[in-house]
């Protein structure tokens, strides 16, 4: 049986560092401190921010939430976006996906500052991460990089072959395991035959949100398989991956939950740490 990639143990020892970062930020006098708003009702969105907000107190940083209506103009999100911008004490920016459709999510992550840019979402921040001169990542992304380096699983060389392409996972995850040398293949809804990729695959990312997507028949022996998609099934959170007949074949794999998902907000305040470390010119 392949091994487990214990995102939550991986997640746990994460928050005990960003204590100290934290607690060494506040001994100079500097509060990680930070800003999320959200527009409209998507109860989704709305259980995503609370756990930002828990998990951020939790080692120390400060969450504020703007909750704005459904029906909330653009125009006057992009001024509070402009606001927070200008704002000394505010070292984050970010506004939780997906917004409602009068709006262009676009228009806002072009208005937000990159150096207050949480998510790594801004055109600026999307450019340099595939220059590879990047200072902020999208957190799952750099999350998942993170948790391979934590097992010692070496991207140099490998074919990596990532399901989705997002901006908030699949591109990101594609640009960071290419700096790490790695040989990818992007696959999305119009791929004809994703079993002709996933067959050649050394590592599989899988962020599609879709369950049952990648079966054991479809991977190499000994590959590593990471699961990032959330869905619900009969009650149940699963993944994309069959994870009881994958396990078998794959040398590591991630569970869901317990994979990726808790890893996913603490690498978000991380990069919280980081912008307020690059502010204050450490
Ligand atoms: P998305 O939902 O915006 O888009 C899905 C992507 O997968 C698209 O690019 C689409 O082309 C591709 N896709 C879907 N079904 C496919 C199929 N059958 N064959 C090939 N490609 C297919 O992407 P997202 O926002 O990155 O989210 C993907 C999944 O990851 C969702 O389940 C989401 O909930 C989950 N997610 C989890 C975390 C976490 O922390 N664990 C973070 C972000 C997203």
């Amino acid at each position: 049986m392949g091994k487990i990639l214990d995102g939550k143990a991986f997640a746990n020892q994460k928050a005990e560092k960003l204590k100290e970062k934290v607690k060494n930020l506040k001994s100079e006098g500097i509060q990680p401190y930070f800003c999320v708003i959200n527009i409209g009702d998507n109860p989704a969105s709305k259980l995503y921010v609370k756990t930002k907000k828990r998990r951020s107190e939790s080692v120390g940083i400060i969450q504020k939430i703007y909750q704005l209506p459904e029906n909330e103009k653009e125009e006057d999100v992009l001024a509070l976006i402009d606001e927070l911008n200008a704002d000394k004490k505010v070292y984050g920016v970010m506004v939780q996906l997906p917004v409602p459709e009068h709006i262009n999510a676009n228009h806002l992550m072009e208005r937000i500052d990159p150096k207050k840019d949480v998510d790594g979402l801004t055109p600026a921040n999307m450019g340099r991460l595939w220059q590879g001169n990047h200072f902020v990542e999208p957190a799952t992304a750099d999350g998942i990089i993170a948790l391979l380096d934590y097992y010692h699983i070496d991207l140099a060389g490998k074919n990596v072959v990532i399901i989705g392409r997002s901006n908030i996972v699949g591109k990101p995850v594609a640009a960071l395991a290419l700096e790490r040398d790695a040989t990818i293949s992007i696959l999305h809804f119009c791929t004809k035959n994703l079993t002709e990729y996933t067959k050649l695959a050394d590592v599989i990312i899988s962020a599609a949100g879709q369950a049952n997507l990648i079966t054991a028949d479809m991977i190499k022996e000994n590959a590593v398989i990471i699961d990032v998609g959330i869905n619900h099934v009969n009650g149940h959170l699963v993944g994309d991956v069959a994870f009881d007949e994958v396990k078998d074949k794959a040398s590591w794999i991630t569970p869901v939950p317990g994979g990726i998902g808790p890893i996913t907000v603490e690498f978000l305040m991380e990069q919280v740490i980081k912008l307020t470390r690059k502010a204050n010119g450490r």
